[in-house]
């Protein structure tokens, strides 16, 4: 990929525009907010000057994938990229908006990434005329450190379009790993289900949160418990994309916990508000 673009400059796609410029691609990043945009420039300039000091890449280098990073809010000024990689908020009608205009105002061989954590990649697709060459590229956070990538295969996404995106992933030093579009995919239909038996062991009284992470931390040798986790990714987000599977697959194994819900009504969402299952 010579030229790629990135819609939104938030948390992923600031991460994301950053790793394509590091690896030689001409990147325009895209935001409704000129604000995000400071701010994601400046989350890659943060990143970029970390990697300098621990000596993971040198001074030039970092320069030149900064001078390789565009930023505009106008969606239709795109250089006709070879991808695009959205990224915006986890908003099903946005993104089917975005998908839209992408459709409309980019080349045909242009294929339409899109970065969703549980948003289906065949209904997204199905807002453009090109549904082969759409698909999911899902990246982790953070990006710049992730190796994963999970490449998600809509209804109509080609084998061309799945070729390029995992050897484009490849060329970025990361291990792309394919699946189908089903709720979830695979990272969040795993995870979601432990994180929501953690909240039930500690609403039913089964052990303290402490209790919970230290032993899928020593006896099962996971870097983080599942609490400290669903504490970082936000405990809104761990309840929407239950609500995804729960919807999505139909069955009741994925109700979210009530414990979840009222912490979420309560407006305790884990680090960002500095109350979750832990203070912070
Ligand atoms: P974020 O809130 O940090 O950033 C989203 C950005 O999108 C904001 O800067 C916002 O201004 C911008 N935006 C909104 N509407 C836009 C539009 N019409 N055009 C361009 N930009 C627009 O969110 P995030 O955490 O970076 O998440 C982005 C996507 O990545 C979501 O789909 C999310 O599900 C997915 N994701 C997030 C994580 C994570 O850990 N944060 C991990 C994997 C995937």
């Amino acid at each position: 990929m010579k030229h790629v673009a990135v819609i939104g400059a938030g948390t992923m796609g600031n991460g994301i525009a950053q790793v394509y410029a590091m690896h030689g691609t001409s990147v325009v990043m895209v935001d409704v907010a000129t604000g995000a945009l400071g701010k994601g420039m400046e989350a890659v300039r943060g990143s970029l000057a970390r990697m300098v000091k621990k000596g993971t890449i040198d001074p030039g280098a970092a320069d030149a994938a900064l001078s390789r990073i565009a930023t505009t809010t106008d969606m239709s000024a795109l250089g006709d990229p070879d991808l695009v990689v959205e990224a915006a908020s986890e908003q099903p009608a946005l993104k089917f908006s975005i998908f839209e205009k992408l459709d409309a105002t980019c080349p045909p061989a242009t294929i339409l990434a899109t970065n969703t954590s549980s948003i289906s990649i065949t209904e997204i697709a199905a807002r453009t005329r090109r549904p082969d060459r759409v698909i999911g590229m899902h990246f982790m956070n953070p990006v710049p450190l992730m190796q994963l990538v999970e490449v998600i295969r809509g209804q109509a996404t080609s084998t061309a379009t799945t070729g390029a995106v995992m050897e484009s992933a490849r060329a970025l030093g990361k291990t792309p790993v394919e699946v189908n579009d089903y709720p979830g995919f695979v990272s969040n239909r795993v995870l979601m289900p432990m994180i929501n038996e953690a909240i039930f062991c500690v609403m039913e009284g089964v052990a303290t949160p402490e209790a919970v992470d230290t032993v899928m931390k020593l006896g099962m040798a996971h870097p983080m418990g599942p609490l400290m986790l669903a504490d970082l990714i936000g405990l809104d987000t761990c309840l929407a994309i239950l609500e995804v599977l729960h919807r999505g697959l139909g069955d009741d194994k994925y109700r979210p916990c009530p414990l979840l819900r009222r912490m979420v009504a309560a407006g305790q969402l884990g680090r960002k508000t500095g109350q979750g299952f832990y203070k912070y």
